[in-house]
């Protein structure tokens, strides 16, 4: 994949935001599929809330066992300064829509096993109370590529989600997605011209084979210029990134692949670069 470096207006950039943490409640609650879960918040916090990519992350903070409200940490200059011993339970989550005048901010939560984030989620309901820290920060990803290509799993459906909404009409993307079974699909709003890929657990023994099998079958188109994005579980990610860069020739500049979680670990987020 040929770069031109001299295109301005397909510069990456980051974007810092002041850290801010904000108190927020559920108006909300609606189930996309058995596997994803939209919660909706309110808060007159959320008045000077920005999320300027739809890579960006926040903190989610959660009420410790028999509490109705999170600990929330005070911004200090150097990040969050946390009352003396406590560690709120935190996970990150992508800001999945937004909306200022309403006060309204849409969390997606993928439905799993174990772990606070998944469990409150299957519990929620209005009326109750989450803290929200960031985004600290957005790698903002021109639109202006020729082609996009978005890679994930069900943590990634957010922001693959919100990336086809705001691609112009007309922009080539292609997205491939692995989730449990056919159920676990969801609906894509978008104008841009579409090449959906789902592929299923279900069908392979593996997590993460179904998803690389479709990576290695997509076709990356040889003209213009591309970036591709891909997010989900670290082991399926690197080999996703390895594929891409060392077999089908894609410059490490014009790839973001992340970890949004790791098997048998809790609370991972990795960038991956060499
Ligand atoms: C930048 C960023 C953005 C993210 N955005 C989203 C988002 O919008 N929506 C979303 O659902 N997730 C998102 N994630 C992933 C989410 O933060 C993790 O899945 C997180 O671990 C969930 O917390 P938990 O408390 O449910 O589980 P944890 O306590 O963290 O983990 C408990 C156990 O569950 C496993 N586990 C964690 N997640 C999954 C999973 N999805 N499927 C199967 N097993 C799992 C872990 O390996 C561990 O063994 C994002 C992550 C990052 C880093």
């Amino acid at each position: 994949m040929p770069t031109h470096e001299n295109r301005s207006d397909l510069a990456v950039q980051r974007v810092r935001h002041p850290l801010k943490f904000r108190l927020l409640q559920v108006t909300k609650v609606a189930a996309l599929s058995p596997h994803l879960i939209r919660v909706t918040f309110t808060g007159e916090d959320l008045h000077d809330f920005v999320s300027a990519s739809f890579d960006d992350h926040i903190k989610v903070f959660f009420p410790e066992p028999g509490a109705d409200k999170p600990e929330l940490p005070e911004a200090g200059p150097n990040g969050p300064v946390f009352a003396e011993g406590r560690r709120p339970i935190a996970r990150d989550f992508t800001p999945r829509r937004f909306d200022r005048e309403a006060r309204e901010l849409d969390i997606e939560f993928a439905m799993h096993e174990a772990g606070p984030a998944a469990t409150w989620a299957a519990q929620a309901k209005i009326g109750q109370y989450l803290g929200v820290g960031g985004p600290r920060g957005s790698l903002v990803i021109p639109t202006a590529f020729d082609w996009h290509l978005m890679i994930g799993d069900d943590t990634a459906l957010p922001a693959i989600a919100r990336r086809l909404e705001e691609l112009p009409p007309g922009k080539r993307v292609a997205a491939v997605i692995e989730v449990a079974d056919p159920s676990a699909r969801i609906e894509f709003g978008t104008q841009a011209e579409l090449h959906l890929v789902w592929c299923y657990r279900s069908e392979h023994g593996c997590r993460g084979d179904a998803l690389l099998q479709a990576v290695r079958a997509t076709w990356l188109p040889e003209d213009g210029e591309g970036y591709v994005w891909a997010a989900g579980e670290s082991a399926t990610m690197r080999a996703v990134r390895y594929h891409l860069c060392t077999e089908r020739g894609v410059e490490k500049s014009r790839i973001r692949a992340a970890s949004y979680w790791k098997q048998g670990a809790a609370a991972v987020h990795e960038t991956l670069d060499d």
